[in-house]
């Protein structure tokens, strides 16, 4: 029955702000390409799972700011005997309730956006066939850029759809999954971006610097003719956020650059309220003391080893420079990135793969102030061999290479044109393109067959 909305079913959970973004971008692709479409967002472990797995929001945001808690948990769990284990014990506490919930929704597709969400769904999906005979096909989008855990490489999923060859090489490599299943097509990420950047055309020529100036009056932000600096941690607005704002300004107001430094804070009300409370003007910024010597020989070896080279001649800072005058905007967590993306200059933030993916379609440079271990670790390498950006963990070296930055156009016109070449505005587009088809493929051949059935007759 075509006159019948589609139904989809979203695997997430709200570990970060990236899988969430990836399932919104989904799902109005879906509204766009099939307007006959409902869709829920389903967390599998808040709403049906057992301890431990029903903690595993706020268990992320309290390791994802420790990482060394997080560097330990994340290595010792991907590996294959962890993950053989967690997958039996995740299935004969859980899955039945899973099932069942499932059943109770009777989805025509299930998309996972989410790691631990692969495996106990799949198995529900098979049990599923067996009683009613309804096929529901299962895919997954790996919302990782560079590195990802092993988890997400369910074999036995329709496709996976990866965001580079880097991630499907190691999803041959780590979960033995065939070139077959594997989609190649770039990280899922709100269309509002590619028709922002389609919008403002070149970075640094004079029609995108036009727009940059409509966006920023329509942000309120009182300076449109100067630099923006964009700081951020991720959903959650991790990281040293507090110093890298100080330092930032401080550096500025030592260079004689004027400019907005705009913070979003995300889910962080507390940086978000100190950062609101202090009074720039009087109580100018502070230098802070830089970190230690091993964690600037760290950055530098990161840096000399991986870069991309970028062939710029550098425009040294004015030696006594004029006063300047910076303003901080702090903010909570935000619904338009798009258009504080696009009116920015440069972004500061934690190697994120949603945002990653975000800034490199906006054309936006990128300076890395942190990664998860394990985890985010391969988005550095994403953004250093991509030449649009650089990675940076000291808070003075923050605030100087990023004001050396926004003072240097010929860096910023080129790292501007590598982050276009790495972008992928699409990828959205063409993940629903293959899933859509496979999905109402099969809801032909699934007739009036219905989920529903399921625990009318035993398993
Ligand atoms: N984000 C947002 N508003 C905010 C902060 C973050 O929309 O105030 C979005 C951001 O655009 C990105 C996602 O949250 O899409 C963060 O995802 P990422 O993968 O970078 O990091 P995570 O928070 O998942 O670790």
């Amino acid at each position: 029955d075509d006159t019948k909305p589609l139904k989809v079913l979203f695997l997430s959970a709200d570990t970060g702000g990236g899988h969430r973004a990836s399932s919104e971008s989904l799902a109005s692709q879906f509204l766009l390409q099939h307007p006959n479409t409902v869709y829920t967002l389903y967390d599998i472990w808040t709403d049906d799972g057992c301890y431990p797995y029903n903690c595993l929001v706020p268990s992320y945001k309290f390791m994802s700011s420790r990482p060394r808690i997080w560097r330990f948990l994340y290595h010792l769990s991907n590996s294959a005997p962890y993950c053989a284990f967690m997958n039996l014990h995740s299935q004969v506490t859980s899955k039945r309730r899973i099932r069942k919930r499932i059943a109770e929704y009777d989805p025509d597709v299930i998309v996972s956006v989410h790691p631990t969400m692969t495996n106990v769904p799949q198995k529900c999906v098979i049990d599923i066939k067996k009683e009613t005979g309804k096929d529901i096909p299962i895919f997954t989008v790996v919302t990782d850029l560079g590195s990802g855990h092993a988890t997400w490489f369910t074999r036995r999923m329709e496709k996976i759809f990866v965001a580079s060859s880097r991630m499907s090489k190691l999803a041959r490599v780590r979960g033995w999954v065939s070139r077959s299943k594997l989609v190649e097509c770039g990280l899922p990420i709100r269309k509002q971006f590619g028709e922002k950047k389609a919008a403002m055309g070149k970075r640094g020529s004079e029609p995108g610097k036009e727009y940059q100036r409509f966006m920023r009056q329509g942000l309120k932000i009182k300076n449109t003719e100067d630099p923006v600096i964009l700081v951020m941690g991720g959903g959650e607005g991790v990281g040293s956020l507090g110093e890298i704002v100080e330092d930032t300004v401080a550096e500025m107001q030592r260079t004689g650059t004027n400019g907005t430094v705009a913070v979003v804070c995300g889910r962080n009300e507390q940086l978000r309220s100190q950062l609101s409370s202090r009074d720039w003007d009087a109580s100018p910024a502070k230098l802070t003391p830089s970190t230690s010597r091993r964690t600037r020989k760290r950055d530098m070896i990161k840096r000399v080893f991986k870069r991309r080279r970028l062939d710029t001649a550098s425009s040294p800072v004015p030696p006594t420079p004029p006063p300047s005058h910076v303003d901080v905007i702090p903010m909570a967590f935000v619904s338009n990135m798009d258009e504080w993306m696009a009116a920015a200059s440069v972004l500061v933030t934690k190697a994120g793969p949603g945002t990653i993916a975000e800034a490199a379609a906006m054309g936006l440079p990128v300076l890395l102030t942190s990664f998860l271990p394990g985890q985010e670790a391969g988005n550095v390498d994403v953004v250093l061999e991509g030449g649009f950006g650089d990675y940076v963990s000291d808070p003075v070296g923050i605030a100087r290479t990023v004001v050396e930055w926004v003072n240097d156009e010929n860096m910023m016109t080129t790292m501007a044109k590598n982050a276009e070449s790495v972008g992928a505005p699409d990828a959205a587009k063409s993940i629903v393109e293959v899933v859509l088809e496979r999905a109402l493929e099969a809801r032909k051949l699934n007739g009036g067959k219905s989920a529903a059935d399921f625990g009318k007759k035993k398993v």
